[in-house]
């Protein structure tokens, strides 16, 4: 382990001279949410020691090269909505607020790119396109989180199925390495094979590697027309075997999503609406999209067909906007629903080929059955991506931290024997560390320490992350 320097005054002084005096907090002064994520346990808060809040790449330059000198650790933080905490200072030391530095700043419409600071929201890039008649299509569900905090988890979400992921959208990035040098990687270019992507190396790197100052987004035609389908079906495993025959006909889905009927109970009494049916074991959740109202409709029409072939009791179509976000804001809800189920909870975020995803979903239920513990899930199905949370009720703590271990790791080890990988969008952060190096193996942990000390070798940006 590394060891690092505490922040002293002097240091501190030179950060407000960097920043401004209102920008630099210290102690008390910090608020509490800055010593946790969405998932971070009461037991595992770790505050800052210094938080700065930063408006300019070479504000960001300045104090990377001072930490660097000074071996002070530094955690950039966007929006802290992620769920590995992965933007916890877990050696204390400087955070990196880039909240403030969220300006949209270009739309180049011959590119269809989108050039942004950090910290634009995803609601608000997403909105941004919409009034240009065009469309970023990556769709968490925290549609508050930062494209910084995207772009270094390599964010997922409910439209990736047609649409991919954030890394499909970044065509270039500025950056800030360590050592204090700004970097361009790619551009306002579709294409490009010159050397290694160096690009592609930080994103999904979760600030270990460099910090993101900006983006050039691509942007996509927006879609005409929209419709989602809810499908209940009798049991989970029923709706989860229809996925790889919804996939292989000739239409596409946007969204294939899985939620089980109690996780819709749960996003009910959370937000105090109603899902448009909660009477069935599980749920499949899908939306199409096209040029016109026709293709959408006879798309529709085929996909609830095939849905109906493989089990479903039903099929309810949501062709209105008003109607559509409703379902989908409560569909964005099921996190939150599922915390005010419990007292604590940990979460799992395996992704597995669609074809096992029974496999996968028939170990969890097995666990379950063993275990004293109450296991939860919803997917993005169409992706293979399950989110597994195992909750804490009312067990004593020793008994939480031992089961929770057991059946963290059957899953995890599950995943792997079906050719799966340890996370599907949230990263590894602080928290899945130890399943990593199982399921990547020590070759690929090592090769990725060796990357991580050429970009930063005193090793000073988001220490205890990742690898
Ligand atoms: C209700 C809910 C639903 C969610 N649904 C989804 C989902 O569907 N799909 C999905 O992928 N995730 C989802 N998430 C997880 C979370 O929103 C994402 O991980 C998101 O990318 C985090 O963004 P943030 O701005 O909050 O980043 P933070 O949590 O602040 O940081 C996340 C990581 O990025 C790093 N980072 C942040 N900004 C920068 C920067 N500018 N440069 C370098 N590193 C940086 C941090 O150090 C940290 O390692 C969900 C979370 C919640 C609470």
């Amino acid at each position: 382990m590394r060891s690092f320097n505490k922040i002293e005054e002097n240091d501190i002084s030179f950060f407000t001279q960097v920043c401004g005096e209102g920008n630099v907090l210290i102690g008390d002064e910090i608020s509490e949410d800055f010593g946790r994520d969405e998932m971070t346990p009461e037991s595992m808060r770790v505050m800052p020691e210094v938080l700065v809040t930063v408006d300019q790449a070479n504000q960001v330059s300045r104090l990377l090269e001072y930490a660097t000198q000074k071996r002070i650790p530094v955690t950039p933080r966007g929006q802290g909505t992620g769920l590995v905490m992965g933007s916890v200072a877990v050696h204390g030391g400087l955070m990196l607020d880039l909240s403030k530095m969220d300006g949209i700043l270009e739309l180049d419409r011959e590119n269809l790119t989108l050039t942004v600071e950090p910290g634009a929201l995803i609601m608000d890039i997403r909105a941004f396109a919409e009034a240009h008649d065009l469309f970023y299509p990556p769709m968490p569900g925290e549609q508050s989180a930062s494209i910084g905090g995207n772009i270094s988890t390599n964010a997922g979400g409910m439209k990736a199925v047609k649409y991919g992921v954030t890394r499909d959208y970044v065509r270039g990035l500025e950056v800030v390495l360590p050592t204090g040098e700004i970097l361009q990687l790619g551009g306002k270019v579709a294409k490009n094979s010159s050397g290694y992507s160096l690009k592609d190396l930080i994103i999904g790197s979760e600030g270990t590697l460099a910090i993101v100052t900006k983006a050039i987004l691509r942007l996509v035609p927006n879609p005409a027309c929209t419709v989602s389908l809810l499908v209940p079906y009798p049991d989970a495993l029923s709706a989860i075997r229809a996925v790889p025959i919804l996939l292989q006909g000739k239409i596409m889905p946007v969204a294939v999503e899985f939620m089980e009927g109690d996780v819709i109970v749960a996003a009910e009494r959370y937000l105090g609406k109603k899902f448009p049916d909660h009477s069935a074991e599980a749920y499949l959740l899908l939306s199409l999209d096209g040029r016109s109202k026709d293709d959408v409709e006879r798309d529709y029409e085929h996909i609830a067909t095939t849905c109906l072939h493989t089990g479903a009791i039903d099929v309810f179509i949501s062709d209105t906007q008003e109607r559509q976000d409703a379902i989908w804001s409560a569909r964005g809800a099921f996190l939150e629903g599922i915390k005010a189920m419990t007292t604590e909870m940990d979460e799992c975020d395996v992704v597995v080929p669609i074809s096992k995803i029974v496999e996968f979903l028939e170990e969890k239920q097995a666990l379950e059955q063993q275990s004293s513990l109450r296991i939860r899930s919803f997917a993005h199905a169409g992706d293979g991506n399950l989110h597994v949370y195992i909750l804490k009720d009312d067990i004593d703590d020793a008994t939480w931290e031992k089961q929770l271990h057991l059946v963290m790791s059957a899953l995890y080890r599950k995943a792997r024997d079906l050719g799966g990988k340890v996370s599907g969008e949230h990263g590894i952060g602080f928290m899945k560390r130890e399943f990593l190096e199982q399921s990547a193996g020590a070759k690929a942990v090592s090769l990725m320490r060796g990357i991580k000390r050429v970009f930063d070798p005193e090793g000073i940006l988001n220490p205890g992350k990742v690898c």
